[in-house]
């Protein structure tokens, strides 16, 4: 909205005239709203798993006389301390993306290592699923950051696209250099994105489908991970999406060589 916080502060310069200090505190404001929302939301999605951890464990010590009861509620127990242990994870590394020294160790990195890294983690997935993975494009470009950051970013766009893809479909990952932006896309075959929702899948904990989202084992925080791993490097994320037909995320990097700055620890 368009509102302004203002502080102000009155002070009575002798009988006559009064000062008035206003001091614009609407970035404050803003920042502060984030973080008690982000608070609000974190408590929320935390509540579900742990209530769940609860019950399950009271469950368990009353079942101890049925082996295959006793089986059932002790997997569906290492499956929600997993669904604990992934939040808490992402969590961790997007508050430390927040910070503002999250990006310590810049190096030069191949895009070619970051794509066939991210790949490697997502392959047993998408043969389980019967999705191939498609790689194309001049992967040779170089771009600065941290290795392991970026491939979490491809990591998650890859990871989505099979995720919300239907069996026995293709995955495409291109890689393509333009004047000294390195652009590497992931496209799908899904079900895509509403326009509406659009703009918002970057949000902490926004998802289209909720249901859908948790079952599959979603955090919410796969995009907002992307989006800040990417603005720390200097570059943006975009969407195309049509809904039933599939989306494209494009993560778009400055070239290594277009970069003022060296890499740490090379000479100037
Ligand atoms: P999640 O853990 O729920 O996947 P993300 O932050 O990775 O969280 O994504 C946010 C939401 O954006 C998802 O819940 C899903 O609704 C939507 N989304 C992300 N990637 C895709 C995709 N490739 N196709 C369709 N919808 C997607």
């Amino acid at each position: 909205d368009a509102s302004i916080y203002l502080s102000v502060r009155v002070a009575r310069l002798g009988t006559r005239y009064v000062l008035l200090l206003a001091e614009d505190r609407t970035e404050s404001f803003r920042l502060e709203t984030v973080r008690r929302d982000f608070v609000a939301n974190i408590s929320h999605e935390l509540k579900t798993p742990i209530g769940a951890v609860g019950l399950l464990a009271e469950a368990l010590d009353d079942a101890s006389d049925d082996p295959d009861q006793v089986r059932r509620f002790a997997h569906r127990l290492t499956e929600e301390s997993h669904r604990l242990a992934r939040i808490t994870q992402d969590i961790i590394e997007l508050s430390r993306l927040q910070a503002a020294d999250a990006f310590t160790n810049a190096e030069r990195v191949s895009a070619n290592k970051v794509v066939s890294a991210a790949l490697d983690q997502n392959r047993v997935a998408a043969e389980a699923r019967g999705i191939e993975l498609a790689v194309k494009g001049d992967k040779s470009a170089q771009v600065i950051g941290e290795e392991a950051l970026l491939v979490t970013a491809v990591h998650n766009l890859v990871s989505n696209a099979i995720q919300y893809s239907p069996d026995d479909s293709r995955v495409g990952i291109g890689v393509r250099t333009i004047d000294g932006v390195v652009e590497i896309a992931v496209t799908d075959q899904g079900e895509g994105i509403p326009e509406d929702d659009l703009d918002r899948v970057f949000e902490r904990f926004f998802r289209v489908d909720q249901a859908r989202s948790r079952h599959t084992g979603g955090t919410g925080l796969g995009l907002a991970i992307v989006k800040h791993a990417v603005q720390n490097h200097g570059g943006e994320v975009r969407v195309w999406s049509q809904p039933g037909r599939g989306s494209t995320f494009t993560i778009r990097l400055p070239e290594a060589s277009s970069v003022a700055r060296p890499p740490i620890g090379e000479p100037t």
